[in-house]
């Protein structure tokens, strides 16, 4: 155990139970299956997540706090000082930079929660003061709206133009002033999100079509979903149902906004992916809390839709950099650009994926929240499916340079130019992605657990220590040993507990066969059947350990033969992990396109601590056949190639690409 899991360790075991509720807090929701626990109650005590979460910390925050408060980039805090009167200068950087400022202050927020750093509560107050001096009297708040505006700008006013996305910074803002408060308990940022969500109120009450344009992008439903439970304050629920209503009165609607067809009659996932996924949490959480199966009964199909014909093998969402949707549709006047999009079933190419790292953790939040009104295993493996692969991707092992898109393949030369980085970098100019890792990050431990009104469940797997209370009144304190996703084996541990009889329900993943359990070292009653929770309910004591072993060799996965792009090849999976083929792991001559998988391969699973923060790499004999000049030529006559053995050493996706620029691909050729 490193040093600094003993000090959280300690930190939470030491400290009184804190009745602080979580990111989402359905404490309250109605149509809740599973509350979440608390951001206090929580955290990861050893392996990679608390060696990702103290990465996030002391890396990912303090540098991206520098880049935002600077002004090298883009402008994301100094438009906030300027509008506050307390900076010269004019409005620079995308209309979207306030939401993403926003986000790191919840990501810093969220780690204070463990460590309480007394530095970082005193630098979130200065620039809560500075967002709360730069909001207008009437509690509208948008730094590139306003700064135009001043500047004489004519054309610019509030909510004239969707692309200036003041519902997406809205959204961020609530949101983050939700976990600032939960985490602190001070009502300094929440004052700032209430009076925006006032002025919100306001301004929305007579719908209109040109005010339901606005309507894109939505972190606002969660947003203003999450100030309702954080304040009891049934007009903000009005305002989510209004703000979900409203959007049939768009005029015109497109796919990339997902307003083309009313979202009660959607049955597919279209369009911008992140824009998509937010919209789908955002719905979930109105669900959870009224019931509507106008809501629920499109979110279960377009699921259906994504998991088995649109989300890729890491989780990832967003085939598409550019498109038409709904493309190839006899019904020709209803064809429209998309972007950063889903695409067709079964599109689902590996060079050009877009993947955006948004909208992989929008993926996160979406099935984070249908699993807590279902209680349903299948959602919490694509969350930890998106969280292993597409969303840890989005950032390098140095905190500091991102991804914007994750595609599954990269080859040295690219068949095109594609308009993003394939190489991870410090900045984008659609900043979004890294702070919305940061506080994913930052936040991951609060999806490990959840609670219901005599049960614990134990959603993912990671050294952790949980201390929270159930609604019964029972106070229970575990603490979870493992070295997952590395291996399948873990021990939970009743630290302390009251007399009750509880159930304590572990999550066997889809892909874990042959899950055994046991209890005290005697073993369960059932075998643990995939996909499910498995319930082992007893009056406990202090003392008593449970262990879980998932097997988990590693496995070789096909497609589905509609993905064109997959046919013939194989992906390899250990676990929740999925593993790619780089480079730097090749002997030299040896490129990506030569490698072909025989179909008995054997693969060796070995920890290298010295290798990428420490991975199991996948290690077997594959074939390969000699690089080819393909210059100038599409087509040619077949000619049967020689192929050689050659040793392969396969690498987790998430960590591709921490080397330098490399060739990578998760999809290769049978032999
Ligand atoms: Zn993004």
């Amino acid at each position: 155990m490193k040093l600094h899991a003993i000090i959280f360790y300690s930190v939470v075991l030491a400290g009184s139970l804190m009745a602080t509720p979580g990111v989402v807090d359905t404490t309250c929701s109605t149509f809740a299956k599973v509350q979440t626990v608390g951001l206090a109650e929580v955290c990861w005590t050893e392996g990679l997540w608390a060696d990702r979460f103290e990465l996030c910390r002391t890396q990912m925050v303090p540098s991206m706090a520098r880049l935002m408060q600077g002004t090298n980039y883009s402008q994301f805090y100094f438009n906030f000082e300027i509008l506050a009167g307390l900076a010269v200068g004019k409005s620079r950087g995308a209309s979207f930079n306030d939401g993403d400022f926003y986000k790191l202050l919840e990501g810093a927020s969220a780690t204070l929660a463990v460590t309480n750093d007394a530095r970082i509560n005193v630098k979130l107050d200065e620039g809560i003061a500075v967002i709360a001096q730069a909001q207008a009297t009437n509690g509208y708040l948008d730094t590139w709206v306003q700064l135009h505006q001043r500047s004489g700008d004519t054309n610019v006013a509030p909510f004239q133009n969707p692309e200036n996305f003041e519902m997406y910074n809205f959204g961020q803002l609530m949101t983050a002033a939700c976990v600032h408060y939960r985490v602190t308990g001070k009502t300094n940022f929440l004052a700032i999100a209430r009076k925006a969500a006032d002025f919100l109120c306001d301004e929305f009450k007579v719908p209109t079509p040109a005010l339901a344009n606005n309507l894109i992008c939505p972190s606002h439903y969660m947003g203003i979903v999450e100030l309702y439970r954080a304040t009891g304050e049934p007009r903000y629920l009005d305002l989510a149902k209004k703000f979900m209503a409203m959007r049939e009165l768009v005029k015109e609607g497109v796919d990339d906004n997902q307003d083309r067809v009313p979202f009660a009659q959607q049955n597919e996932a279209e369009g911008h992916a992140v824009r998509a996924n937010y919209l789908y949490a955002g719905a979930a959480d109105l669900f959870l809390e009224t019931g509507d199966t106008n809501l629920w009964n499109p979110l279960g199909k377009i699921w259906t839709n994504v998991v088995t014909k649109k989300m890729y093998l890491t989780g990832g969402c967003g085939a598409l950099y550019d498109g038409a949707s709904p493309d190839g549709a006899k019904d020709q006047k209803h064809i429209t650009r998309v972007h950063q999009a889903y695409g067709r079933n079964f599109q689902l190419p590996n060079t050009t994926a877009y993947n955006e790292t948004c909208a992989n953790i929008g993926n996160v939040f979406w099935n984070w929240r249908m699993f807590l009104v279902t209680g349903d295993a299948k959602f919490m493996d694509v969350v930890e499916l998106a969280l292993y692969n597409s969303v840890l991707s989005g950032g390098a092992l140095d905190g500091t340079n991102f991804f914007y898109t994750n595609p599954l393949r990269v080859t040295d030369p690219m068949p095109l130019e594609l308009r993003w980085s394939r190489t991870r970098v410090p900045f984008v100019s659609s900043f979004c992605c890294p702070p919305n890792l940061v506080r994913t990050i930052a936040e991951s431990a609060d999806y490990a657990y959840g609670k219901s009104a005599d049960a614990v469940w134990v959603n993912l797997y990671g050294g952790s220590s949980l201390k929270t209370k159930l609604s019964n009144g029972e106070t229970i304190q575990l603490a979870q040993e493992t070295d997952y996703p590395w291996n399948g084996r873990v021990r939970i541990k009743i630290v302390a507990c009251d007399t009750n009889e509880f159930s304590l329900k572990l999550r066997i993943p889809g892909w874990a066969n042959g899950a055994n359990v046991r209890i005290n070292d005697s073993p369960a009653d059932d075998s643990p059947k995939p996909e499910s929770y498995f319930e082992i309910r007893r009056v406990w004591r202090s003392g008593d350990f449970v262990d879980l072993d998932l097997p988990m060799p590693a496995r070789l996965m096909e497609a589905n033969p509609l993905v064109e792009e997959d046919l013939n090849q194989v992906a390899v999976q250990r676990g929740p992990v999925v593993y790619c083929l780089e480079s730097p792991d090749l002997p030299a001559g040896v490129r990506i396109s030569c490698v072909r998988i025989p179909p008995d391969l054997k693969l060796t699973p070995r920890f290298d601590r010295h290798l990428l923060d420490g991975v199991v790499v996948l290690e077997g004999k594959a074939l390969a056949q000699p690089d080819e000049n393909w210059s100038g030529k599409l087509y040619r006559d077949f000619q049967p190639a020689e192929f050689k053995p050659v040793s392969v050493k396969f690498i987790p996706y998430s960590v591709w690409q921490n080397r330098g620029p490399s060739e990578m691909s998760v999809w290769l050729p049978m032999n």
